[in-house]
């Protein structure tokens, strides 16, 4: 993978976002100049007019909202060798999946006004969706501290270590009030943690914007469900609001271990 002065190229996509992940990416400071010692950005419209087509790695944000988006998307997985998903919006697909529950047609002339013709869409999906992906860097934004890890574990060629757990777990480790309590649905029993609980810490319930955990059906907060008399199902739906792909979308391509929820949930 290194290039002639010995460190791999490194190249930041963007699709469909805020961009605020890549913002987050800056933020590291500090910590990314010591990275320049070990890579070279050869791509990064939020930071450099450099563009370069030879890289080697490509952490890429943003979900996929239209034909182009495709090709371009698959034009970047020809080139990488290691394929990053950076943010919600790249996967679980986030905030960009509302639109899929609304007529397209709408959307646009909601978006576009007068010219809405010009600007085709389709219904949005993660880069998953379009791609195979190699690692991902969670949540909307993404955690700094998540993203370092998943870069020096990639450079040193060993896996990153990411919670499997759900986010009640980190929630109860702050003494959180439960938001079922206050009469609202937290998806923090299948959501994966990673984010210290921040949502529920600051009084709003969790989304899923980090995705689930692998396994929802088994590996939930089954006690935290039982308390409320849930079932994985009975929250799931919470999860269109970044998930929307996968649940009940216009089409869904499956989560894992969400076949049947999925299907159960399919054309509503
Ligand atoms: S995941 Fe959130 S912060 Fe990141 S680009 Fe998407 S909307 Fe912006
Ligand atoms: S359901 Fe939500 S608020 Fe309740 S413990 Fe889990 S993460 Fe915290
Ligand atoms: S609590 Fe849930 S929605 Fe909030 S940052 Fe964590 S995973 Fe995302």
């Amino acid at each position: 993978m290194p290039n002639g002065n010995g460190k791999p190229k490194v190249g930041f996509f963007s699709f469909a976002s805020c961009e605020g992940c890549q913002l987050m990416v800056l933020e590291c400071e500090e910590e990314l100049l010591d990275l320049l010692g070990a890579i070279e950005i050869v791509n990064f419209r939020e930071a450099m007019d450099k563009i370069s087509d030879d890289y080697d790695i490509a952490f890429v944000e943003g979900s996929i909202t239209t034909e182009r988006d495709i090709e371009e998307l698959k034009e970047i997985r020809a080139q990488a060798k290691i394929l990053i998903a950076l943010g919600a919006c790249a996967w679980p697909g986030g905030l960009n999946m509302m639109k899929n529950f609304q007529d397209l047609t709408e959307v646009r002339k909601y978006v576009y006004g007068d010219k809405w013709a010009v600007h085709e869409t389709i219904p949005a999906r993660p880069i998953d969706a379009v791609v195979p992906v190699d690692y991902y860097v969670r949540g909307c934004p993404i955690d700094r501290e998540e993203f370092l890890e998943v870069t020096k574990s990639l450079l040193l060629g060993k896996e990153p270590s990411i919670p499997n757990y759900p986010v009640c777990v980190e929630c109860k480790l702050r003494e959180n009030e439960c938001r079922f309590l206050l009469g609202e649905i937290c998806l923090g029993p299948i959501a994966r943690a990673g984010c210290k609980a921040i949502c529920p810490t600051f009084g709003t319930k969790c989304e899923g914007c980090r995705g689930l955990v692998d396994d929802p059906q088994i590996n939930a907060q089954q006690e935290v469900l039982q308390e409320h008399g849930l079932s994985v199902k009975d929250i799931l739906l919470e999860f269109r609001m970044f998930g929307g792909w996968y649940v009940g979308a216009g089409e869904p391509v499956g989560y894992p271990g969400l076949e049947l929820a999925v299907g159960e949930t399919e054309g509503q």
